[in-house]
């Protein structure tokens, strides 16, 4: 599913290049679930920019379901991560103009017809226990509830890979309990292979695996900047 071989990335941070991740070799198997741990400012979130190309390593290649993202340019990446990555943010990023249902709408497949849209929201929205709140623009929801909606949206087009970069980091913990569950579940039930950055190790636990960063970034690690 995922292959990362060789891969190293720096940024330029005043007039000097600081490496940041450093990847021999790690893969990922198809519908893994995986939390990825370790201090602020160790990679993780790079390493989720990498995967989801919306940033290119300086070397190394990077395989998605059979794809080379690191080969691929701009405008293909966008279409790999249109087609292929759901990503739940911390802050959820929904618009705000917009109801829930809108927001997912949004991102429908072109090619599903309007009934074939409306079972499938329909369908989400109950799974998610959001039935009741479609019609409520983000400000009218609770953080919970927020996420909840970007978790559909991330996942109704059944992407292969879901990344979330600490997707609860903003929830109460009991809230954030519940949102890991429902994640969790809902990426076994579709077989889709989730990756999910949290510095929680009570809900890294909640995961069949964990990686700890440093268990695959060779880097030293240096204090958060
Ligand atoms: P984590 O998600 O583990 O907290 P990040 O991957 O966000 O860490 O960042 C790792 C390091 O890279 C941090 O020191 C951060 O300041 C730096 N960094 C991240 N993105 C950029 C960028 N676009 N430009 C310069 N430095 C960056
Ligand atoms: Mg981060």
């Amino acid at each position: 599913m995922i292959a990362i071989k060789g891969v190293t990335k720096s940024f330029a941070m005043h007039g000097k290049s600081l490496p940041i991740l450093s990847v021999s070799d790690w893969q990922v198997e198809q519908g893994e679930r995986i939390a990825l741990t370790g201090p602020s400012g160790s990679g993780k979130s790079t390493l989720l920019h990498l995967l989801s190309g919306v940033m290119t390593p300086d070397q190394g290649e990077i395989w998605v379901h059979g794809l080379p993202i690191h080969q691929l340019s701009e405008s293909k990446r966008d279409r790999y991560r249109a087609e292929h990555v759901g990503y739940i943010f911390q802050d959820f990023h929904l618009i705000s103009s917009l109801t829930a249902r809108q927001n997912v709408e949004l991102i429908v497949p072109h090619n599903w017809t309007k009934k074939q849209a409306k079972v499938q929201v329909d369908d989400w929205f109950e799974r998610v226990g959001l039935q009741d709140r479609q019609h409520h623009r983000p400000a009218e929801l609770s953080r919970g509830q927020q996420q909840r909606a970007a978790i559909i949206r991330a996942i109704i087009a059944k992407p292969q890979l879901i990344l979330a970069d600490e997707p609860t980091g903003s929830l109460d913990w009991e809230t954030a309990g519940d949102i890991m569950s429902l994640l969790l579940e809902i990426c076994e039930a579709e077989k889709l292979t989730l990756l999910t950055v949290t510095h929680d190790l009570h809900l890294a636990d909640m995961y069949p695996k964990r990686v700890h960063i440093q268990e695959i970034n060779e880097l030293p690690r240096r204090e958060a900047g």
